[in-house]
C-alpha cells in the first residue's frame, strides 16, 4: 500500500479533534527563569533547566574560548576522526565526577539508552526487565533488542521479585532497566533493593539518572551517590540537557563495561560527535558543580517553597520525592485550560494529560529551576490561586 497523504492529513485532523495536536510555543531569548514568548515575558515553568544554566556566562564564554581553538563540527564519527581532545577531558572528568572507572558521551540522553541496552543485551533468549513507566527512550531502546521485555509494575518490588523468580532459570544475558527518577511523579527508584535483588539474580542493572543527573546526591552527583551504592550499579545513563544546561548523553560505569560500548554501541559508531560547543559548554558545567553544591540547594529549597505553597491554597502536589512538582488537575481538558488561563496571567507551564499520565491525573508539571529568585516563585503561586480560583478548583 502506498502511503497517501489523505491517511496523514486524516490522522491529524483526528488529533486535532480530539485535542491531542501538539502546538509548540517559541521562545524568541534564552532559555531561562523568565522568557519571551510572542514578545511577552512569561515565568518558566516547564524545562528541565534545574541549576539554570542555559544561559549562564561562565558556559558561554567557555564556549567561546574553545570554538576559537577547536572549531565548531567534530567533522565525523568518532571512531573514524571525530573524537577531539575536549570529549576526552569530558569523558574522564564526569567519570570522575560520578565516582565510576569510565564513561562514554554520546549525542544525547535518548542515544545513551540506544548505546546501552541493545548492546547489553542483544540476543534472543536475553532478558530486559522494565518498569513499567519507563522513559519513552528505554522502551524504544528494548525494541531495538531482540531480548524478551519483562515489564514490571511500577517500583512494584513484590511484583519485580516473581518475575525474576519465574525467569531464573533463563540461561541468557539478564538486565534490568529503571528510570531513576520518574519524570511525571517526581518519584525515586527504588534503587537499593532492586541491586540488592539484580544481585541476588546475576541481573545487570541499567539506572537512567536523567532527572537525578544534578539535582540528587552530593552536589547533584545522582541517584548512585544519594543511595551509596557506587560499585554495584552496572551502568549509570544520563543526560546533559537537563541540569547540565546543554547536550549530550552519558553511560558511566566499569572500564571494562565502557569500553565494550565504546567499540559496540551503534550511536558511537554511526552518529557523529557532539559538537565542540556542547562539550565545551559541559565542561564548565562541570566545573561549576564540582566548586560548589549552591545551585543544588537552592533548586531544592525552591521545589520545597512551591509544595509548599500550592499545597496551603489546597492543590494536590502528588508524592514527588524531588523538585518536580505536579500539581494534579483531574480532566485533560480542565488541565488545558487551566494551562492556557496561567499563561495569560504570564506563567508558562504545560499541561500533561493520558497517554503520558494516567487517566484523570492529567496535572500541570511546575518545573522550579535554581534560576527562580524568592519573587519568581511569590508571582507563579499568585497566578495558581487566582487561576484556581477562578476554576474553581480551590476554596
Ligand atoms: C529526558 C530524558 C531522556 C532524554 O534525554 P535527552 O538528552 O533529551 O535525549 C532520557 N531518559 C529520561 C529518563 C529522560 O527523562
Amino acid at each position: 500500500m502506498t502511503l497517501s497523504l489523505q491517511v496523514l492529513r486524516d490522522e491529524l485532523e483526528s488529533m486535532k479533534e480530539k485535542g491531542l495536536y501538539g502546538t509548540i510555543r517559541t521562545l524568541e531569548g534564552p532559555q531561562g527563569a523568565w522568557v519571551t514568548i510572542e514578545g511577552r515575558k512569561v515565568l518558566n515553568l516547564c524545562s528541565n533547566n534545574y541549576l539554570g544554566l542555559c544561559n549562564d556566562p561562565r558556559l558561554v564564554e567557555a564556549v567561546r574560548v574553545a570554538v576559537g581553538r577547536f572549531g565548531v563540527g567534530p567533522g565525523a564519527v568518532r571512531t573514524i576522526a571525530g573524537t577531539m581532545t575536549p570529549h576526552i577531558e569530558l569523558e574522564r572528568r564526569l567519570a570522575a565526577f560520578k565516582g565510576t572507572e569510565a564513561a562514554l558521551v554520546v549525542q544525547s540522553g535518548f542515544c545513551a539508552n540506544l548505546a546501552v541496552i541493545p548492546t547489553l543485551a542483544p540476543a534472543e533468549g536475553d532478558l530486559i526487565y522494565s518498569d513499567s513507566l519507563n522513559h519513552a527512550s528505554i522502551i524504544d531502546a528494548c525494541r531495538l533488542s531482540r531480548a524478551r521485555v519483562v515489564r514490571y509494575g511500577h517500583s512494584d518490588m513484590d511484583d519485580l521479585r516473581r518475575k525474576l523468580e519465574e525467569t531464573r532459570d533463563g540461561t541468557g544475558r539478564k538486565l534490568l532497566v529503571t528510570d531513576g527518577v520518574f519524570s511525571m511523579d517526581g518519584d525515586v527508584a527504588r534503587l537499593p533493593e532492586i541491586v540488592d535483588l539484580c544481585e541476588a539474580h546475576g541481573v545487570i542493572v541499567v539506572v537512567d539518572d536523567a532527572h537525578g543527573e544534578g539535582v540528587l546526591g552530593r552536589g547533584g552527583r545522582g541517584i548512585v551517590d544519594h543511595f551509596g551504592l557506587h560499585g554495584r550499579v552496572d551502568v549509570e545513563v544520563g543526560t546533559l540537557s537537563k541540569a547540565f544546561g546543554v547536550m549530550g548523553g552519558v553511560a558511566s560505569g566499569r572500564a571494562t563495561v565502557i569500553d565494550y560500548l565504546r567499540q559496540k554501541a551503534r550511536p558511537n559508531l554511526f552518529s557523529s560527535a557532539l559538537t565542540v560547543p556542547d562539550v565545551a559548554a559541559n565542561l564548565a558545567a562541570l566545573t561549576i558543580l564540582e566548586e560548589s553544591d549552591e545551585l543544588v540547594q537552592r533548586l531544592w529549597e525552591n521545589g520545597r517553597t512551591l509544595k509548599r505553597e500550592l499545597g496551603t491554597l489546597g492543590f494536590t502536589t502528588g508524592e514527588s520525592e524531588t523538585p518536580i512538582t505536579p500539581v494534579i488537575i483531574g480532566e485533560a481538558a480542565s488541565a488545558k485550560a487551566f494551562s492556557v488561563r496561567l499563561f495569560e496571567a504570564g506563567v508558562f507551564a504545560t499541561a500533561i494529560a493520558f497517554p503520558t499520565v494516567p487517566k484523570g491525573t492529567a496535572r500541570i508539571r511546575a518545573m522550579v529551576s535554581a534560576a527562580h529568585s524568592d519573587d519568581d516563585l511569590a508571582f507563579a503561586v499568585e497566578a495558581f490561586a487566582s487561576v484556581g480560583r477562578e476554576m474553581g478548583l480551590i476554596g
